[in-house]
């Protein structure tokens, strides 16, 4: 029996003495910013689940919803329209409207990171709740990971070693329960920038998720 989904950590989450710091400098420099844990944001009966990294500052951070804002929530949210999974205009902000289908997504790290960069223990602190939603949404099939540290931060979710799941752009990993998880190269500002990561490499991946589903 599948126990209710937790919402993740509370707002004012303390698990993290230096992200809390830093939310606490941003609110008293920008009040109307949302600096909070940010909350995942889609449906709990999603089959797809995808995997973030963190929020960056001026986006999730400021926004409250995962990539919205972001650079990277540009490439992101119209792929998930294109694929079906979002249905709506992404605006870049939380009042946008956009409504997700069968679909969730979430942040390996729920607060923002100071240089986007959290320390190994930050993302230890935050694994328990991408445990909460591995194991308890109750349809999810397909996880998407985005980067090495989302990757990373799924396979320790699962209790797996590192070892048996080699990070690679396009990799198709099974999960416990019948679930696989698929990797992609992050859809950041650097990656599509520098051609390490193009359109079609990420509309690939969710070509391969839209297989499964
Ligand atoms: N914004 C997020 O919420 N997550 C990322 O990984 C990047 C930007």
């Amino acid at each position: 029996m599948l126990m209710p989904l937790e919402t993740g950590p509370q707002k004012d989450c303390t698990l993290c003495p230096r992200l809390t710091s830093f939310r606490q400098e941003n609110s008293s420099l920008y009040p109307d910013w949302f600096n909070g844990a940010v909350p995942p944001f889609g449906d709990n009966n999603c089959t797809l689940l995808i995997v973030g990294l963190a929020p960056g500052l001026r986006g999730a951070n400021r926004t409250g919803r995962p990539f919205t804002g972001d650079y990277a929530g540009d490439l992101l949210y119209p792929t998930l329209i294109k694929f079906g999974l979002a249905d709506g205009e992404y605006q870049a902000s939380a009042c946008d409207g956009l409504q997700l289908k069968n679909c969730m997504i979430t942040n390996a790290v729920r607060c923002v990171p100071p240089q986007n960069k959290p320390t190994g223990q930050e993302i230890k602190n935050c694994q328990p709740f991408l445990t909460d939603e591995l194991t308890k949404l109750p349809n999810l099939k397909i996880v998407i990971s985005l980067g090495r540290i989302a990757h990373e931060s799924v396979v320790r979710a699962i209790n797996g070693k590192q070892k048996d799941y080699k990070f690679g752009h396009g990799a198709i990993h099974e999960l416990p329960r019948g679930q696989r998880m698929i990797n992609s190269y992050h859809c950041s500002r650097y990656n599509t920038n520098t051609g390490r990561l193009t359109v079609q490499m990420f509309e690939d991946v969710f070509a391969i998720a839209g297989d499964y589903l």
